[in-house]
């Protein structure tokens, strides 16, 4: 089925851009997992996630796609990658460098790296907890950032505010390459920031499991509830299950007002469904998120 808004409150800008930095992802070493993860948080938050980009480490790349993101004002510009202490690690100066900032030393950032480095120290022998240049790297912080904790790394996370527009804000929020720190800053330091850009927000989804194949038979059908329902996603699909492969036809949508979202999708659930019993379908069983 063609994509659709699959969000209730149109309203309300929870657009959300994404951008995994890493040249290890563009020649195939490293899956963009990252990404992935982030989208499915994203989206169980009730926001919706535009646009994902892997690029290069090169200054241009990064900063013309954060300029250009800032220019679509989305409520928040996600970035994964490029925070540590090696040369090719220039998500900092990218960002300074898109938006006319200076770098300088944040004192939170660089107690964090410090703390860091001095727990590495204790657990590791001949391991050196001194402050070198590549460490103190990572604390250069572009002027109006606001470091992130990061409990299981030494890079600490950014938020900083891109638009000076308070009708319209847009936040920039950096995060390690690392999936597991990237994952502990999300779930931990980042959690106030997003529930500030955000705020309390739900996303549901239902699966109808079909006894048998053909998406040709059905494509009127979900074009018609589509229809229906603009608010819900609907999208069919060929999905391997534990009992074999099916086909699968999703419903789902995101906003704010969790109540309102399980209406609807029950609504165009039930409207699918009546329609696949009259094509002679089965429904093998409904799977809610
Ligand atoms: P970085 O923070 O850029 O130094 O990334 C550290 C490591 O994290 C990389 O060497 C990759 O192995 C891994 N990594 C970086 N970006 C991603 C991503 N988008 N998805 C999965 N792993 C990643
Ligand atoms: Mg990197």
């Amino acid at each position: 089925m063609a994509n659709t808004p699959s969000s209730a409150s149109p309203a309300v800008n929870r657009r959300v851009e994404l951008f995994a930095i890493g040249n290890e992802l563009l020649v195939g070493q490293v899956l963009d997992t990252n990404s992935h993860w982030i989208i499915q948080q994203i989206t169980g938050l009730g926001a919706q996630v535009r646009r994902a980009l892997m690029l290069r480490d090169e200054y241009d790349e990064i900063e013309q796609a954060l300029k250009s993101a800032l220019a679509r004002r989305p409520r928040l510009i996600i970035t994964t990658g490029g925070l540590g202490p090696t040369d090719d690690d220039l998500t900092f100066r990218a960002v300074a460098r898109a938006f006319g900032l200076e770098q300088r030393e944040d004192a939170v950032a660089l107690e964090m790296v410090r703390q860091r480095y001095a727990y590495l120290a204790t657990i590791r022998p001949n391991f050196s907890a001194d402050l070198n240049e590549a460490r103190r790297k990572m604390a250069l912080f572009p002027v109006g950032g606001v470091p992130l904790a990061n409990p299981s790394g030494a890079a600490p996370g950014l938020a900083l505010e891109l638009s000076s527009d308070p009708a319209a804000p847009v936040t920039l929020v950096c995060l390690p390459g690392v999936p597991s720190e990237m994952k502990d800053i999300f779930t931990t330091s980042l959690q106030p920031v997003l529930a500030h850009a955000i705020g309390a927000g739900g996303y549901v989804e239902h699966t109808i499991v079909l006894d048998r194949g053909d998406e040709s038979r059905i494509a009127d059908l979900l074009q018609r509830v589509q229809g229906a329902h603009p608010a819900v996603y609907v999208k069919s699909r060929g999905q391997k299950l534990e009992d074999g492969l099916r086909l699968t036809v999703v419903l789902s949508c995101g906003g704010d007002d969790l109540p309102a979202l399980l209406a609807e999708v029950t609504a165009a659930e039930a409207e699918a469904a009546r329609g696949l019993a009259d094509l002679g379908y089965s429904v093998l069983r409904i799977v809610s998120n």
